[in-house]
């Protein structure tokens, strides 16, 4: 099986390094058959290339069996028309990755800051909403009549909503049964009319699945205040971006948030976070979102090809990060810790091998 890796700009080189030392040690202890190939994209490419995203790279992905992308510093990033192209944003349009699957879960002996515990699950639609550099066919989802004035479009679809209903709703069938919809249809009552409607009728195909509605704003408070009352969250784009950080972070911090982005051909681990150009090159960065976005992402093709070493993988994975997360003498500057990414990086390879050897 063939893992494509981009490790991105800022801290992408430093958390992907870490996600690909991992891999190694679950390889060589479930003798798994992956082979990775690395290539540039963000600013390194487009030094060399003339854009973020070559389209050589583009195509390694679409070959792939499973993407690994480190999070990459659009904000820096020139143009389109002069090379800057957002990887993310392309990659889950031109794979067709339409669902961000984003768990948070607090841990045993890891502060939280939430008043609850909470083990959640958020699905995010990938693929349209106010992401105007995507919503589109041609053009863009922003205008700008008069300098004065700007404006900016959604799509809502009825297709993107049923199919991202149905995947929270499989997702719940494997949990603890529920499923609660986002929205804010008081003020946007045709687009969020129209996902609302599309994702009740596939509730109303699951009645063994508990499902309620949440306006997004009231969500944001019962996240911090009761976030153990959640399972599976459904939710447009945006709502979900900015719902799955909160989440990260009340669970402990906003570096232990994993997520996959899955289609029904291709799969890509991404980190909840972003760059951190702040933190860059300091060896600081918590690379636990990245490691357990690659664990999700095995699980995935584990799942897909029916090959449960690459579940148990991502089980040992999970299990190992418990371990190494408890202790506080082994956690990174973020969770209050004292260690760097690679001294970290080295106690989870140390975990998984003594896990793996028992
Ligand atoms: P950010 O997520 O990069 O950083 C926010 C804060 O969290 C910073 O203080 C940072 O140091 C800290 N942080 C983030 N990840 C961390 C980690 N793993 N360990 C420890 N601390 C961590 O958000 P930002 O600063 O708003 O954005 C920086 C760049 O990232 C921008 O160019 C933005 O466009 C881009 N971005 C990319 C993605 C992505 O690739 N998916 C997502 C969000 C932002």
């Amino acid at each position: 099986m063939q893992l494509t890796v981009l490790p991105g700009d800022g801290i992408g080189p430093e958390i992907t390094s870490a996600a690909l030392q991992v891999i190694e040690h679950v390889k060589r202890a479930f003798s798994l058959d992956l082979t990775i190939d690395v290539h540039d994209i963000g600013l390194a490419a487009l030094q060399r290339t003339g854009t973020t995203l070559p389209p050589s790279v583009l195509e390694a992905c679409r070959r792939a069996d499973g993407v690994i992308l480190g999070p990459v510093s659009t904000a820096s990033y020139p143009a389109r028309d002069q090379g800057g192209v957002n990887a993310s944003a392309a990659l889950r349009i031109e794979l067709d990755l339409f669902a961000n699957v984003r768990p948070s879960r607090t841990r045993e002996g890891l502060q939280h800051w939430g008043r609850t515990p909470m083990d959640l699950v958020i699905v995010r639609e990938n693929t349209e909403g106010f992401y105007a550099d995507r919503n589109m066919y041609s053009g863009t989802g922003e205008l700008m009549p008069t300098p004065d004035l700007a404006l900016s479009i959604r799509r809502i679809s009825a297709a993107a909503s049923s199919r991202i209903a149905r995947a929270a709703f499989e997702l719940a069938a494997a949990r603890r049964r529920h499923v609660t919809a986002v929205h804010k249809v008081n003020v946007l009552g045709v687009t969020e009319g129209l996902f609302l409607r599309e994702v009740q009728s596939v509730a109303r195909a699951h009645s063994d699945i508990t499902y309620d509605e949440q306006l997004v704003d009231s969500m944001a408070a019962l996240l911090v205040r009761d976030a153990s009352r959640f399972d599976v969250i459904v939710t447009t784009n945006m709502f979900g971006d900015i719902l799955s950080d909160e989440a990260a972070e009340l669970s402990g911090s906003l570096g232990l948030g994993a997520s996959i982005n899955a289609g029904e051909r291709h799969c890509m681990a991404q980190a909840q976070h972003g760059s951190a150009p702040d933190i860059q090159g300091q060896n600081k960065a918590n690379p636990t979102s990245l490691i357990l976005s690659s664990a999700m992402l095995l699980d995935w093709l584990g799942r897909r090809h029916r090959q449960e070493n690459l579940r148990a993988a991502a089980r040992l994975i999970e299990k190992s990060v418990d371990v190494v997360l408890n202790n506080p003498a082994t956690r990174t500057a973020d969770l209050g810790g004292p260690r760097s990414t690679t001294a970290f990086t080295f106690e989870l390879c140390k975990e998984i091998d003594s896990r793996a050897s028992r």
